[in-house]
């Protein structure tokens, strides 16, 4: 949550329109309830919908968010089913022990989805999402590591890519682990095996291979990663066990890369996370961790909730946490199947991959990605394009309603700014061809800046990993 600080209170009141009071037009007028005071008396139910409602018409168009990886559109019989489950809580097993054997059901699905050798003997659950999951999965090694009882002092420490999500920066800081990351270079822009091998040394916890990338969609090379790793292993005799940050491609490669190799089928793949509500095309609100066997996942870090008469072993950091998500994501599994999954994945790849290619063709720009892993491409302006940049097309699309965040790369390409489109299920090609449309309309007024116009680029554009 943004930590909303109390200097930014308005005094005002509500405004509030007559109609708004249900019998008497100018009663609830009179009482125009304070923005950041609790109200001291009620208001009419109606009254208060209302003005809640009208103050979120002026949020963006979630489905013209293409700034956000998250599920933005879910079928009617899933909006059904999450609002007969909004009452359950998830950490209640013995209370809802069906709700509970869906989440085990997700579990053994994506097991097997994954390949774990042995579904039986995977480990794994919900979360709130792909941070919560990566928080239990950098938990998990670091417990790893103190129990291979390193010298007293010694400073654990993770390697990744410049490129992972913020959730690992937070996971680094909120339990003391130092952060080591493999920079971009040239053309690279994500994590190199051998530089990340070279990073390693005897208080290395793990390292995160991401699929894919944020930054441009990209997946990194897990199987390279692994191999670097085997070879270290040799060499020195470490072995440094893998996590694999699926968040987005946990679920996209599995029905679209059946060949690439990124899962547990490679043996020092410890454990994987993905979003359910990315990918996974659930609402909001669900992710999941799962280990490739109990020893992965040290048996300390596991408490017991009552389930049934005996006991259920649960890894969260929450307690509370809805039910809905996951008999969301129970639904979805059952609904689409794997030919259902492959179908809608492969139709957001292959509007990205489309209009990727247009917005090559017009010429001014020149594409990262090509959106043919992650279904996401990334694109700058091309070297002669010097009127504006990615920031003036960010800001000028977003006069259409189009919500595509601009940003500057990390270490070694901060010279680099690019646009980044994610497309989901619910961006259809016909909204690509408005989108393309859009941009092609926009192009003679850019090309007739004088130059980029864009002064405060961190203001210009938020950019949401
Ligand atoms: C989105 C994302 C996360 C964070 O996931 P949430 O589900 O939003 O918490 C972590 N890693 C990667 C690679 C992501 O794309």
């Amino acid at each position: 949550m943004p930590l909303h600080r109390a200097t930014q209170h308005d005094e005002r009141a509500m405004s509030v329109n007559p109609f708004l009071g249900p019998a008497n037009p100018v009663g609830d007028m009179t009482e125009a309830p304070p923005r950041h005071r609790m109200p001291t008396a009620p208001m009419a139910p109606s009254t208060a919908y209302q003005l809640v409602h009208d103050e979120l018409m002026l949020d963006g168009n979630a489905r013209l968010n293409l700034a956000t990886f998250v599920t933005t559109w879910m079928e009617p019989e899933a909006g059904v089913l999450m609002a007969e489950c909004r009452d359950k809580n998830m950490i209640d097993k013995d209370e809802y022990p069906r709700t509970a054997e869906l989440e085990r059901r997700c579990v053994a699905m994506l097991a097997d989805l994954w390949h774990a050798p042995d579904p039986l003997a995977a480990v794994g659950c919900s979360t709130t999402g792909s941070s919560e999951a990566c928080m239990l999965a950098g938990m998990a090694l670091k417990r790893r590591w103190s129990r291979r009882a390193p010298a007293r002092d010694a400073r654990p420490n993770l390697v990744m890519g410049v490129n992972v999500q913020v959730c690992w920066d937070k996971f680094c800081t909120f339990w003391e682990v130092e952060a080591r990351q493999v920079p971009m270079e040239g053309e690279r822009f994500h994590l190199d095996p051998g530089a990340a091998a070279e990073l390693c040394d005897e208080n290395t916890i793990g390292v995160v291979g991401v699929l894919g990338s944020t930054f441009d969609g990209s997946y990194e090379p897990i199987a390279e990663l692994c191999a670097a790793l085997d070879g270290l292993q040799e060499r020195t005799g470490l072995d440094i066990p893998v996590h694999v940050d699926g968040a987005s491609g946990g679920m996209i490669a599995p029905f679209l890369d059946e060949d690439l190799v990124w899962d547990f089928r490679l043996p020092r793949v410890a454990s994987i996370n993905t979003s359910g509500h990315k990918y996974g095309l659930v609402y909001p609100g669900v992710g999941w961790a799962l280990w490739r066997d109990a020893d992965a996942l040290p048996e300390e870090l596991v408490f017991r909730v009552n389930y049934l008469g005996g006991d259920m072993p649960t890894f969260a950091l929450n307690f509370s946490r809805p039910g809905a998500q996951v008999v969301a994501q129970y639904y979805t599994f059952l609904r689409l199947g794997r030919e259902g999954y492959r179908a809608v994945q492969q139709a957001a790849r292959d509007v990205a991959r489309g209009l990727g290619g247009r917005i090559e063709a017009l010429g001014d720009f020149r594409l990262l990605t090509r959106g043919d892993q992650l279904p996401v491409f990334a694109f700058t302006t091309a070297p002669e394009v010097t009127a504006y940049d990615v920031f003036d097309v960010s800001r000028r699309m977003r006069e259409h309603g189009w919500l595509v965040p601009a940003y500057t790369f990390p270490a070694n390409r901060e010279d680099l700014s690019v646009l980044r489109v994610v497309c989901r299920n619910g961006f259809s090609e016909d909204l690509a061809d408005m989108f393309a449309e859009d941009l092609t309309r926009l192009l003679p007024d850019l090309r007739r800046q004088p130059g980029p116009l864009t002064h405060d680029r961190n203001a210009a554009t938020g950019f949401h990993h």
